[in-house]
Order: structure tokens, then sequence, then C-alpha cells
């Protein structure tokens, strides 16, 4: 339960202007999981929080409950995250995490870990240069992601048969949940290719701490296999969720 009027760290995930000078903010934060709040009257240029609640910022949050949304009382930049607002290819990479993260998480779900996770994630991104590294930073998210929402992908041992993998290994099943044996995959047609430098480089981001995965420059074209086979096991996952949400939604309706 949350006091009367509480404090929390947060991420700023998406916003959308309501009335005249409010907003509408959905944010991540570790005790609390995703929710939404109203910052009030932040789009007059006199708001004490204006340039305080700008998208993808993580923040200190004052709030206090409210009948619908609570209400934000006071924002106090943690990290701002500034590149990540000025240059069109940072931008994108920003709305992807927050996307992805929305997309992933339901309301008022608290996993402290995704968020510490998001948080290091975007720092990154707001520090790299080069697009080859940000790129491995974000499938280094997409995996994590996966892992901490509990759909860690199969990359030692077969999805299926459960075998240790030998570097033979080249299927990769978003629907069995990761790489397959040379025997279980000859078995499943839908597959996705994986060769072994991409299997290797799933091993090692599985494994390694993000700070460590920030200096690696991997071929162009391992990153764009890691991110096909990622973002298929997104997809199934999501599909699956959404499937469930539909679900619950006849049920009730
Ligand atoms: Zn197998």
């Amino acid at each position: 339960m949350r006091d009367r009027l509480y404090t929390t760290e947060a991420l700023i995930i998406r916003r959308s202007d309501v009335g005249e000078a409010d907003r509408i903010l959905t944010i991540y934060t570790p005790q609390y999981g995703k929710l939404s709040v109203t910052a009030r009257g932040v789009r007059k240029m006199t708001s004490k929080l204006a340039g305080h609640l700008e998208l993808f910022i993580h923040t200190r949050l004052q709030l206090a409950k409210g009948r619908s949304f609570d209400v934000v009382t006071e924002s106090r930049v943690v990290q701002p995250f500034r590149s990540l607002r000025e240059d069109l290819s940072r931008i994108s990479q920003g709305y992807y995490v927050a996307e992805l993260l929305d997309q992933m998480t339901v309301d008022e779900s608290d996993n402290p870990a995704l968020f510490r996770l998001t948080c290091e994630t975007l720092a990154a991104l707001d520090v790299l240069d080069e697009v080859v590294r940000r790129d491995v930073i974000l499938r280094y998210y997409e995996l994590h992601t996966l892992i901490l929402s509990g759909y860690r992908p199969h990359l030692f041992h077969c999805a299926n048969c459960e075998r240790e993998l030998s570097p033979e290994a080249d299927r990769y099943s978003p629907i069995t949940g990761g790489v397959l044996c040379q025997q279980c995959s000859s078995s499943e047609p839908r597959t996705l290719p994986i060769n072994l430098n991409t299997f290797k480089f799933l091993r090692y981001l599985a494994r390694m701490p993000l700070e460590t995965v920030a200096s690696l420059a991997p071929a162009p074209a391992t990153v764009h296999e890691a991110r096909a086979v990622l973002k298929a096991s997104l997809s199934q996952v999501l599909e699956r969720e959404l499937k469930s949400t539909q679900f619950l939604n006849l049920v009730r309706g």
C-alpha cells in the first residue's frame, strides 16, 4: 500500500497531454512497477515541474494519492539522460526501450531488477557514441528483459530435450524458447538460423554485466542476427500476453 504522500524513484516512459496544461505520465518505479500519474499544470511556462518530467528522465518523485491517478507534487532529477532527447538515433532508441518496457509489464507489478536494468540501459545509450555499441546495448536489454520477465531463452541447453548444446547447434526456436540441438531441430520446422558467432554473442550477453558488454564491438551481421532471434522471442511472449489479456477481457465483458 502507498501512503497518502509518498516518494519513489521513477523513469518516465510515456506522456500524453490532457486538458489545457496537464499531462498523464506513465512511469516505471522499482517498488510499485508501472503507474499512470498526473502532472498538473506542467505545460505552463511557470510550472516548477516543467523540465523535470521529460521523457526518459530518471527522477525522484513525490506523489499524492489521487482519486483516479496519483498526482506529482515534486520531481528531482537523478539522471537527465539529455542526449537521449537530442539526436534522432538516440531518440528512437530511447522510445524503443520505453515501449518495450511498457509492453512487457503490467500496471503495479514490481520488478526492481528490471527498473535497474532499464536505468543502466538508458545511461549507456546516453553516453555511447558508436551506433554498433548502442545496438549491442539494445540486444542486451532485449535479452535481459526476457530473462527478468521469466522467459529466459535456452542458450546452454536444448530448449526441447535439455541436452547440453554443442557448437554445431544452429537453429533457434522462438516457440520452444531458445536454441535447439541438431536432433530436435530436424523435427521442428518453425526455427530461425543462428550461426556460431551469434550463439556465442548471446551467451556472452546472458552472462556478463552491462558495463562489460558496452565495450564490445561485434560484426554488424552478428548483432543483426541476434536482433532477429530476440525479436522473434519477444513477439512470441507479447503475443501470448496479448492473447491472455484479450481472453481476460472476453471473460470480464
Ligand atoms: Zn534437443
